[in-house]
C-alpha cells in the first residue's frame, strides 16, 4: 500500500474544502469536492504533479460543485455522483443564483455513480464509500485508513445544517451516530468546511452529538 497524502485548498464564497487525495510515489489522485476557483485547485495538482483519475462529490450543493466542469475538461477525467443528490444537483441553479447572482451556472452532468460500500482505488489505496444521508439525500463519506471525508455531516465542533431542501436531522444524526461515530476515534475528520478534527474528539466534545450534545437524548 501506498502512502496517501492529502492537499486541503479552500474555495470560494463559502469557504469550501476542496481535497487533492494522492499516492506518493505514483502521484496517482483524485478530488474530493470543487467548490469553486478552478484556477486555485488546477495551480495546486500542477504543482504537485498528481495526475487526476477522477472528481468526487460528497453531495451536490453548488459550494462543493461549482469547479467540477472546468476541472473534468482541465483533466479529461469523470466526476461521480450518488444518484440520491441528482435533484440537488439540479436545484444547484437555483442556489448559485441566490448566493453568487449567478444566472449562467449549468450543474454538471455526472459521468457515474457510487454507492455505499463502492471502493475506490487511487494509487494502491483504497477509499471506501459510506452513504451517509441527512444533509443532502446523497451525502456520502470516503473512508480511508486513518480518516474520513466528512463533507457537510459533520464538522469541528458542529454539525451540518438539514433546514435546506432534502435535509432531515434524523437521518444526520443516525448517519454520525450509527456509521461515522462507529469508527476508531484516531481516524482524522477531513469536512466540507474548516478545519479537521478527529472521531473521538466529536464524539466526546461535539456541542450536538457528542455525549453531551443537545441532540443526543432526542434521537437516541
Ligand atoms: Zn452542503
Ligand atoms: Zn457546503
Amino acid at each position: 500500500m501506498g502512502v496517501m497524502e492529502i492537499d486541503q485548498i479552500t474555495v470560494g464564497v463559502l469557504q469550501s474544502n476542496s481535497y487533492i487525495v494522492f499516492d506518493r510515489e505514483s502521484r496517482e489522485g483524485l478530488i474530493i469536492d470543487a467548490g469553486g476557483e478552478p484556477q486555485k485547485i488546477i495551480h495546486r495538482v500542477e504543482e504537485e504533479g498528481v495526475e487526476i483519475k477522477g472528481i468526487y462529490a460528497t453531495h451536490c450543493h453548488f459550494d462543493h460543485i461549482l469547479a467540477v466542469g472546468e476541472l473534468r475538461k482541465m483533466f479529461g477525467c469523470k466526476f461521480y455522483i450518488h444518484r440520491a443528490d441528482e435533484l440537488i444537483l439540479e436545484r444547484s441553479v437555483e442556489d448559485a443564483e441566490t448566493y453568487l447572482g449567478l444566472s449562467s451556472f449549468d450543474p454538471p452532468k455526472p459521468d457515474g455513480y457510487i454507492d455505499d460500500g463502492d471502493e475506490i482505488e487511487v494509487g494502491g489505496n483504497v477509499l471506501k464509500v459510506l452513504h451517509t444521508p441527512g444533509h443532502t439525500p446523497g451525502s456520502i463519506s470516503y473512508v480511508f485508513d486513518g480518516g474520513v471525508f466528512t463533507g457537510d455531516l459533520l464538522f469541528a465542533g458542529s454539525i451540518g445544517r438539514t433546514d435546506m431542501f432534502g435535509g432531515d436531522i434524523k437521518l444526520l444524526m443516525e448517519s454520525i451516530i450509527e456509521k461515522l461515530f462507529k469508527l476508531p476515534d484516531h481516524y482524522t475528520i477531513y469536512p466540507g468546511h474548516g478545519p479537521t478534527s478527529t472521531i473521538g474528539i466529536e464524539k466526546r466534545f461535539n456541542p450536538y452529538v457528542g455525549v453531551e450534545g443537545v441532540l443526543r437524548d432526542r434521537f437516541s
